[in-house]
């Protein structure tokens, strides 16, 4: 690392009931540069007593939050939009230092962030009821909705920020208490975004941070009576086991899970804007994200085009430090992550893989880099063509038809998102009505959300429930029904 990049070391502290505060028993784990494996900083690691706490201290603001005027929460989102703002590069390098992505793109997480402040305080507003006709005379009829109390926010390391944003302020638009527990490889992010947060004046346990290993304190969330609803974005194994221990309590749980996203290319497609789509789908974030590309299902007859046409884009890509600049690829976010790749890539040659590009680590970096990777003759049911890898390893699958295309698309336990490109209107209307997954894109690939759109998977990449628009309120809200007789 040049010394330019070099900072102090931070601190990862806990926010209970509106104080930081630290490890009663002084236990510690360390946030490490991927890039570099230098220390970044020292984080908190909270006791279950601590979780009880912070759990406590939510339950206890709610009867006072819920009925805080709408405008006036808003406006509690608004200032932090503000904040969020002017310290948008400071946060976006301490997420870059803390899990690699490319600065670029954590300021661009930022600016999600700003949007998704903004764009929940505009949604209280519309946070309508229902009039329903009544049944007898000299009665009225309406549903309204409200919030449930204490909810439990968990989230992975791929989006440090924005995830927590979706679920943060959607929780508290509607009228609910938070405990936020961010994953532990970006505890630091997690505590300037709660800073800001502080520092827009929240009544004190509105919002708490607790940090530490999600078996040992993220667990009691699903086991605690006060925690109403569990928000959870990250793999779909830790989901499982959420929901089967959350169903004791009955609390309502919104999971978010892992995908094998596919990029569908029909051999009437624009092969340069096919190949640009999936070159960024695939590997930006290297990879990391719950919606990159990691198959390419091709027709035969322009499969050698269009792979000769991604492998250049590929082969173009800057991989390093996502701190300096012109940089597209940074590291895996750790030594776990590097095996698991190279463990993916060499099951992928013993099933009959063949490497067209990358396959390496990139040893003179340093760092846990890995070059982006894409393997051709993958057949639909091979491992690296079936499970999540979340790395930049890609698959091409070639087929003989549309139909066998999108067969081979919905042929895995995932559906979080799938791309087509085609110029028929035919093919494009087909894709996106039998394309089992939650997203659709049609000629663009596979990881391009909007704010204000419900963000979501089908089967195994989630329970049904979406993110981001408005759609947020039936994980957030519940609905009463009021009769009134006159
Ligand atoms: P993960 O291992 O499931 O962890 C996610 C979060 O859960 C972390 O905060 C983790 O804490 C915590 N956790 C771990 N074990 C737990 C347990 N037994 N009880 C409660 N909490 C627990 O996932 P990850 O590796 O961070 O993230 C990658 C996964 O997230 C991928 O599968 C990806 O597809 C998915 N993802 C999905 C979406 C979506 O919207 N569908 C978006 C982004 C990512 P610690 O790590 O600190 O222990």
């Amino acid at each position: 690392m040049s010394s330019q990049m070099k900072t102090e070391i931070l601190q990862g502290d806990l926010y209970i009931n509106g104080k930081w505060v630290n490890s009663p028993e002084q236990s510690y784990f360390e946030s490490l540069n991927p890039a570099t494996g230098e220390l970044v900083g020292i984080c908190a690691a909270s006791t279950v007593e601590q979780v009880d706490e912070a759990v406590a201290a939510a339950d206890e603001a709610f009867s006072k939050w819920k009925n805080t005027p709408i405008p006036q929460r808003a406006s509690y989102l608004m200032k932090a939009s503000q904040l969020f703002e002017a310290r948008k590069e400071e946060l976006a390098r301490v997420m870059t230092m803390e899990m690699g992505k490319v600065l670029t793109e954590s300021l661009g997480e930022v600016g999600v962030v700003i949007a998704t402040a903004q764009y929940m305080a505009g949604e209280g507003r519309r946070l309508f009821g229902e009039t329903v006709p009544a049944g007898f005379t000299d009665r009225n009829v309406r549903m309204v909705r409200e919030p449930l109390g204490v909810t439990a926010c968990i989230t992975p390391w791929n989006f440090p920020v924005a995830l927590a944003s979706y679920k943060i302020f959607s929780a508290l638009i509607a009228g609910n208490t938070v405990v936020w527990k961010p994953a532990s490889e970006v505890a630091l992010s997690a505590k300037i975004f709660v800073e800001i947060l502080a520092e827009t004046g929240l009544p004190a346990g509105v919002v708490n941070l607790i940090t530490g290993s999600g078996s040992r304190v993220g667990r009691r969330f699903a086991d605690h009576p006060d925690v109403k609803v569990i928000s959870f974005t990250g793999s779909t194994e830790v989901g499982q086991q959420l929901a089967e221990m959350s169903s004791k309590t009955l609390k309502r749980i919104s999971l978010e899970l892992g995908g094998k996203n596919a990029v569908i290319v029909l051999k009437d497609a624009d092969l340069d804007k096919a190949a640009d789509g999936i070159v960024k789908s695939a590997f930006t974030t290297t990879g990391q994200r719950c919606t990159a590309a990691s198959r390419v299902i091709v027709e035969r007859a322009v499969k050698e085009r269009l792979v000769q046409k991604v492998v250049e884009l590929t082969k173009s890509m800057k991989i390093g430090n996502g701190l300096e600049e012109g940089i597209q690829v940074g590291p895996l976010v750790n030594d776990d992550q590097l095996h698991t790749v190279e463990e993916y890539v060499r099951t992928a040659i013993k099933e009959g893989g063949k490497m067209v590009s990358g396959g390496q680590r990139v040893q003179e970096l340093g760092g846990y880099y890995y070059q982006p990777t894409i393997i051709e003759n993958v057949k639909p049911n091979d491992t690296i063509a079936q499970e999540e890898i979340f790395g930049p390893v890609l698959a091409i699958i070639e087929v003989d038809s549309y139909e066998e295309a999108m067969e081979v698309n919905n042929g895995t336990v995932y559906g979080l998102s799938t791309s087509i490109y085609t110029e028929s209107l035919h093919y494009a209307n087909r894709a996106a009505r039998e394309a089992v997954s939650g997203l659709v894109y049609i000629n663009n690939g596979t990881s391009n959300a909007e704010m204000g759109v419900a963000f979501g998977g089908m089967k195994m990449s989630g329970n049904g429930h979406r993110e981001v628009s408005h759609h947020a309120f039936d994980v957030m809200t519940e609905w009463k029904s009021i009769y009134t007789n006159y």
